[in-house]
C-alpha cells in the first residue's frame, strides 16, 4: 500500500513531525549511541521526546539530563523497581516535583512510569505482599499528581480493569498515557473515558498481534500516541540491537495502513494528542 495519499504526494518524509512519548533514552545501554541514533532520528523527522521517571537516582539526574535539548521528562518511581525504592524516596520525589513544577525553563510534564504490575507480583515469593506495596507506591503516587495537577504515565500490566476503575473511583481528571498498552478494546475504552491515551509501538509489529491490531483499527485516531519504550520493546523488523525512537515513522506508517489514512494525518494527530495531554510539550 501506498502510505502517502494523494494530498501528500509533494510531502517529503522528513516533512512529518514525529514525537516519541516514551523512550528511556537516559539508559546507560545509550552510553556510546546516543548521538548517532538521535542524528538518525531527528533526519527522519523525530523532534521531541518523552523520559520517563524510574528511580529517584534518576529523577535527580533526568532534567539535567534533558537541558539544552528538545527531550522532555516525567517524574516517578516505576514498580519494576520496587526493591530499590527507599521510605524517603517519596519525599524526594515530592521535592524534586515542586522544584521543577516552580521551574519556568524544564518543567516535569507527568507523573510516571508509575503503576501496577501483575505479572511481575506474580513472580514475587509473596505476591499479595508484592501487590499491596505495589499499590502504595502508586496511590502515593497518583495523589502527587493530584496535588501538582499533573498527568500521568502509567505502566500497567495485568491490572486494567482494576487500575482504570480505581481512579475513576477517586475522579482523577488529568488523563496521561497508559503505556504500552495491550489489553481488550473494552479496557481500551475504559481508559478513553478517564481521559487517557493509549501508548503503542513495537508490540503491534509482531505478526501474532493481531488482536492489539484490530482495536488499534476500530478506535479513533485520537486514543492513540506513538512510544517506543527505548531500548525495551524491540519491533518485529529489528532483527538486532536495540529498540530505538528512529523507529516512530516507522509505527506512524504502521498506525497509517490500520487507519487507512495518510501519515500526514498520523503525525499530526500524534502531536495533537500529546498536546492535549502536555499543554507545555515542545514540539
Ligand atoms: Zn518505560
Amino acid at each position: 500500500m501506498n502510505l502517502l495519499d494523494s494530498n501528500d504526494q509533494e510531502c517529503a518524509p522528513t516533512d512529518l513531525i514525529w514525537i516519541d512519548s516514551h523512550c528511556h533514552f537516559d539508559f546507560p545501554q545509550w552510553h556510546s549511541q546516543r548521538d548517532e541514533h538521535w542524528q538518525l532520528a531527528q533526519t527522519l523527522g523525530v523532534q521531541s521526546l518523552i523520559i520517563p521517571g524510574i528511580t529517584i537516582e534518576q529523577n535527580q539526574q533526568v532534567a539535567q539530563f534533558c537541558a539544552d535539548t528538545p527531550w522532555q521528562f516525567a517524574l516517578g518511581l516505576h514498580p519494576y523497581f520496587l526493591a530499590q525504592h527507599g521510605d524517603n524516596d517519596l519525599d524526594a520525589l515530592e521535592r524534586l516535583l515542586s522544584r521543577t513544577v516552580e521551574s519556568q525553563q524544564s518543567p516535569a510534564i507527568a507523573v510516571g512510569e508509575i503503576g501496577l504490575d501483575w505479572v511481575l507480583a506474580k513472580q514475587a515469593d509473596d505476591p499479595d505482599a508484592a501487590r499491596a506495596q505495589q499499590w502504595q507506591l502508586f496511590e502515593a503516587q497518583v495523589v502527587l499528581a493530584e496535588r501538582y495537577q499533573l498527568p500521568l504515565i502509567l505502566h500497567i500490566r495485568g491490572c486494567h480493569d482494576q487500575a482504570a476503575s480505581w481512579l475513576r473511583r477517586r475522579r482523577f481528571s488529568f488523563g496521561g498515557i497508559v503505556h504500552a498498552f495491550s489489553g481488550s478494546e473494552q479496557q481500551a475504552k475504559a481508559w478513553l473515558d478517564l481521559g487517557f491515551k493509549l501508548g503503542i509501538g513495537g508490540a503491534m509489529t509482531f505478526p501474532r498481534a493481531n488482536k492489539l491490531r484490530n482495536t488499534i483499527s476500530s478506535l479513533p485516531l485520537s486514543a492513540w500516541v506513538l512510544e517506543t519504550d527505548a531500548p525495551d520493546m524491540r519491533p518485529a523488523f529489528f532483527r538486532q540491537g536495540v529498540s530505538s525512537p528512529v523507529a516512530i515513522p516507522l509505527y506512524g506508517a504502521i498506525l497509517a495502513t490500520l487507519k487507512q489514512v495518510s501519515l500526514m494525518e498520523v503525525s499530526v494527530q500524534n502531536q495533537n494528542n500529546l498536546l492535549s495531554l502536555f499543554p507545555g510539550l515542545k514540539t
